[in-house]
């Protein structure tokens, strides 16, 4: 079955990810699409990232990458960027990071709540070996899902000063394999090379090549279909 649009009756998203650059391989397409229809999208990151560049030590590496996500999120409309101070590499599934994503989900108070892909492996069609995720995103993306509940309910983190929120109306998972949802970024391809490209001291550390070219590769691999359309998928639960 062709991937259906996007419901369209929200009107403030909150994206929430392990790292800075996570958003930037993919779903800041999809951002800077709504952010031109007039909807506000405010991003959440668990870390710092600063475990994320070789030879750059995390007190140097995690205000350097805070301030990259930062400029990456204002190139798609995005001016609201919160961090949770937990630590990177070392995220775990459990009550604590739970508790940390409720609070801000109820601090933000959106309709939609978005994150990326963090079932344990990925296989591209005809492509082996595979890929394994991240234990970061693992974990992530597996208490982002739980934190729209815990959010809504008054009793299981009392320690949470802001009231429940329970106007989450979905969950949107990134996917890049058969998602059942996409959202047509064709008009956003620019915009998303320029959002990843302000990752520029931890693009210049990955590869030799220009951090247009590799920005570019990058979304062109998260977006581009079989037949050549431009896109990002979703898999869609109710918040
Ligand atoms: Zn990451």
């Amino acid at each position: 079955m062709p991937p259906a649009p996007m419901p369209d009756d929200w009107q403030r998203a909150l994206v929430v990810a392990a790292h800075p650059d996570d958003i930037e391989y993919g779903i800041a397409a999809a951002v800077a699409v709504w952010t031109a229809a007039g909807k506000e999208v405010r991003y959440l990151l668990a870390t710092r990232g600063e475990a994320g560049m070789a030879g750059v030590p995390p007190e140097q590496a995690g205000p350097l990458r805070e301030d990259e996500e930062r400029r990456s999120a204002a190139v798609v409309g995005v001016r609201e960027v919160e961090f949770l101070d937990h630590r990177d590499g070392v995220l775990v599934a459990g009550p604590e990071l739970r508790r940390d994503l409720a609070g801000a989900i109820r601090r933000h108070r959106p309709e939609l709540v978005v994150t990326g892909y963090f079932g344990a492996t990925w296989t591209p069609p005809g492509v082996t070996p595979a890929y394994v995720n991240s234990a970061d995103h693992r974990a992530l993306g597996q208490c982002v899902v739980d934190a729209v509940a815990d959010a809504a309910n008054e009793w299981i983190f009392p320690e949470l000063t802001a009231p429940p929120w329970r106007g989450v109306q979905y969950i949107a998972v990134g996917e890049l394999v058969d998602p059942p949802h996409e959202v047509d970024v064709s008009a956003a391809v620019e915009q998303a090379v320029a959002s990843l490209s302000e990752h520029r001291r931890y693009l210049e550390l990955l590869s030799d090549a220009p951090v247009e070219e590799q920005a570019r590769q990058v979304v062109d691999m998260s977006t581009m279909t079989e037949d050549g359309r431009r896109r990002v998928g979703f898999r869609l639960f109710w918040g």
